[in-house]
């Protein structure tokens, strides 16, 4: 039996997780996963686990840099008491208009995406440090880049064309979505039964959902960056431009320089807005139902507007896919916020949908709607590693 360890990366502002599978003879087997998080501060962890569950390393590491954050994961995975990998599969959200297919990491073509950091400016940048870093740290292994935007790109023109002045379309500003690699998972673990028209709403702190006809992207919320489509966390979703004009003007009147300016906008829209923003409160969304139990109106008026949209953000893709089969919902809110599924649904049943309440009431994997609703509901935790996994495999047979 031939060992085919393939490591996958998917860095964050603040942590770099990781997993190794055994790919080897048509395997899928997670050997281990782990992380460092706390990055930038003296209290970070690092660690990690077998299959199982057991803890091998659990460190408190100061992690004042992603450097070093990155080396230690470096060097557990040279150190001989773990497998190491053959082939490195990294997570990245955008590769720009030029950059659409999951491929080979040169440093080339690293430079390449990173002249559109603009259209995921809290992830590129991160992400393509890691790829360098990796190719210096793993001279030896291939490392495949594996995009959100690949899912997406079977959106027609029509719907990722943006109705923008055509000079600003050249260059390449158009809807690229986003929670792709989570989307393809939802799709491949219905296989081979994937419905003709289904509905996968991502509900995670960055929140976003996607109309998909026979298995390939028809729609997805988010735009040119995350910060686009459905209310999340600290994101506004989609907001008429004035709202951003006026609050630049505000920021502007404070004599910033024009970038100084830009740098604050984007801070609002995408780190100060969103359940955040209007709750005043927190982008968790385990804190703002406790809250609500103790009578908080904002609380209550920040989660009232990230179910309202999500619903009518499903009303209009039923209309995009001329009907529905099935409703998935995924993330940490979609697998285990019971009420925010209940609040979705509610108002849903001209269109098909109807929960069952006590189905309902579950935290992971299950069916969730009634026996006679027309249309299934589903709750699928995402398999991003897997799928990640699954194209390196890939592209290392090419
Ligand atoms: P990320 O986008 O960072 O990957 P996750 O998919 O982990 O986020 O989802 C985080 C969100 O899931 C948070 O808003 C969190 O409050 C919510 N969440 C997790 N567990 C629960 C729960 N039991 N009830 C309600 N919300 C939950």
């Amino acid at each position: 039996m031939s060992s085919l360890p393939v490591l996958v990366l998917n860095s964050g502002s603040s942590s770099i997780k990781f997993s190794v599978y055994e790919a080897g003879d048509g395997q899928r087997a997670k050997l281990h996963e782990g992380a460092v998080d706390g990055i930038g501060t003296d209290l970070g962890k690092f660690w990690i686990k077998d299959a199982e569950g057991n803890k091998l390393v659990d460190q408190t590491p100061a992690l004042p840099t992603r450097a070093i954050a990155f080396k230690l994961v470096a060097d557990a995975l040279h150190s001989g008491d773990f497998p190491a990998p053959v082939a490195i599969g990294h997570r990245m959200v955008c590769g720009g208009p030029t950059v659409q297919e999951n491929q080979l990491i040169t440093p080339e073509l690293i430079d390449e995406m990173e002249l559109y950091t603009a259209f995921a400016p809290l992830h590129t940048p991160i992400a393509c440090y890691i790829m360098r870093e990796s190719l210096r740290l793993f001279p030896d292994v291939p490392n495949f880049v594996c995009l959100d935007s690949y899912f997406h790109r079977t959106m027609p023109e029509v719907v990722s064309h943006m109705p923008i002045p055509e000079e600003y379309s050249a260059m390449g500003v158009r809807r690229y979505g986003a929670h792709g690699i989570s989307y393809e998972s939802i799709v491949y673990q219905l296989q081979p039964n994937v419905p003709k028209k289904l509905i996968v709403a991502h509900l995670g702190n960055g929140a976003s959902i996607t109309a998909i006809r026979n298995g390939e992207c028809l729609d997805t919320s988010m735009g040119l960056t995350p910060t686009g489509g459905i209310i999340s966390g600290t994101r506004t979703g989609d907001i008429d431009p004035g709202v951003l004009l006026f609050i630049l003007r505000k920021i502007a009147e404070t004599g910033v320089t024009a970038a100084e300016a830009a740098d604050k906008l984007e801070a609002v829209a995408s780190k100060k807005a969103g359940l955040l923003g209007v709750s005043e409160l927190s982008n968790d969304m385990r804190d703002l139902r406790d809250a609500i139990k103790e009578g908080n109106a904002k609380a209550r008026l920040a989660v009232d507007k990230f179910t309202w949209t999500i619903a009518k953000w499903i009303g209009s893709y039923v209309a995009e896919l001329d009907g529905l089969d099935m409703l998935v919902f995924t993330g940490g809110i979609g697998e285990n916020d019971i009420n925010a599924r209940a609040e979705i649904c509610a108002g849903l049943s001209a269109l098909g949908i109807v929960l069952d309440p006590q189905r309902n009431n579950v935290r992971g994997e299950a069916v969730i709607s009634s026996e006679h609703s027309p249309v299934t509901v589903r709750v699928i935790p995402p398999a991003e590693d897997l799928i990640i996994v699954n194209h390196v495999v890939r592209l290392l047979g090419k």
